[in-house]
């Protein structure tokens, strides 16, 4: 899930984190929700309509509670970002495509000189009273 989408320097940084408090133990298939430690991933780089986008996934690391297990600790995965790690997973596409429309709607309610300029029809400019003369009046 999304937790911020945030803008510095011109590059958008998304912050995403795992759904949901528990993660299951690859070991031994235990639920566990306690925390051991947390680290940030970078995912994947990619452009929004020439904007530079940068994901940062923040992965927590479990302790199991299972006394008999093997694994002390398990990174959590997360589905649609780690499980299927592509540079352009379903999520990802997801995700850019939230910016895109969030990007569209923030430049057509501001007073962008750029995004008025492309909606404005440069025909009429130049008004015809010469076309008039020229027909004969
Ligand atoms: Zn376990």
């Amino acid at each position: 899930m999304i937790e911020r989408i945030t803008c510095v320097d011109g590059v958008i940084e998304i912050g995403a984190r795992a759904r949901g408090f528990t993660a299951v133990c690859p070991g031994c298939g235990e639920c566990s929700r306690r925390v051991h430690s947390r680290y940030e991933r970078r995912l994947a780089d990619a452009a929004v309509g020439g904007q530079p986008v940068r994901i940062r996934l923040r992965v927590r690391r479990l302790v199991c509670t299972q006394v008999s297990c093997a694994r002390k600790t398990f990174v959590e995965q997360v589905e649609d970002l780690t499980v299927r790690y592509g540079r352009h997973s379903q999520l990802l596409h997801t995700m850019l495509q939230t910016i895109a429309l969030l990007l569209a709607g923030r430049a057509g309610g501001a007073a962008d000189p750029a995004a008025r300029g492309a909606g404005e029809p440069h025909d009429d400019a130049a008004p015809g009273p010469r076309h008039a003369r020229a027909g004969g009046r």
